[in-house]
């Protein structure tokens, strides 16, 4: 499986890393894309490559259209041998506040990551993708995406933007052997969540704790598997029981 790559966006930390160290123990090639955090993003690609694969970071802005197709399309270029077979579209960002104190770098910052960062970096592999008749797509949502969240409009509007593409998308490709699924999780603990009452939430957990990301990226690494080739357009939520 060599040549056969996973690009994981938003690597470098969280739940982007430990899905980077499942899909490496499934015998990928890992592409931990990563914004600024460049020791994180070549810590994760050093674990990955313990698991006995090839592993890099790639620095690129996910919600910079110019900066994915030179970047991105550069290194696609330059591995022609290379296929990534699996595309995990997991940077995401938070900036809370209610509408009325929204300022429009809250709302833009926000959409352009989640949900033009999707686009930007999905267009720029669905071709190959397509070509090689075979391939995964996993798309990070979130709760707040499916019953919204007060205090998150954008991230919201974000993450329900993203499963509306993901329901289309699996529809427009599915015949290709391409699936194309999203993942909702609740409260997962990572640094996105680090200031969060923990204590005071897990209150409306059924299972009173929050997730851990090892557990999104096994149910990400079941998605990616062979298994799931029946799966698509879906939306899967990993939150402990709490309403959605
Ligand atoms: P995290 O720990 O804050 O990590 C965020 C990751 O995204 C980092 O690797 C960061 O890279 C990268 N990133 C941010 N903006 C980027 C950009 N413009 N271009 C490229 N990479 C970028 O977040 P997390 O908790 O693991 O969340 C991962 C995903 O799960 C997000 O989409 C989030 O919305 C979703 N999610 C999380 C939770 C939760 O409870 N944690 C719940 C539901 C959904 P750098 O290291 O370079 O900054």
């Amino acid at each position: 499986m060599q040549n056969k790559y996973a690009l994981v966006t938003g690597g470098s930390r969280g739940i982007g890393r430990a899905v980077c160290l499942k899909l490496a123990q499934m015998g990928y090639g890992i592409l931990v894309n990563y914004k600024g955090n460049k020791e994180a993003a070549e810590e994760t690609a050093t674990l990955a490559k313990d698991a006995g694969v090839a592993a890099e970071a790639i620095c690129f802005d996910v919600a910079n259209r110019d900066e994915v197709k030179s970047v991105l399309g550069g290194w696609m270029e330059s591995n022609k041998g290379k296929v990534i077979e699996v595309l995990v579209n997991n940077a995401g960002i938070r900036k809370d506040t209610l509408l009325p104190m929204m300022s429009d770098d809250q709302w833009d910052t926000v959409l352009n990551t989640s949900l033009q960062g999707m686009y930007n970096v999905t267009r720029q592999v669905i071709t190959a993708m397509a070509m090689n008749r075979y391939g995964r797509i996993i798309n990070m949502v979130s709760l707040s995406g499916l019953k919204g969240m007060p205090g998150q409009v954008n991230y919201s509007a974000a993450k329900a933007g993203m499963i509306g593409a993901t329901k289309a998308l699996a529809q427009e490709i599915a015949r290709r052997n391409i699936t194309v699924n999203a993942i909702a999780p609740g409260f997962i603990k990572t640094d996105m969540t680090a200031d969060l009452d923990e204590k005071e939430l897990i209150n409306m957990i059924p299972s009173k704790r929050f997730g851990t990301a090892e557990e999104v990226a096994d149910l990400a690494g079941f998605l990616v598997s062979k298994n799931a080739g029946y799966i698509t357009g879906q939306v899967i939520s990993i939150n402990g029981g709490l309403y959605s």
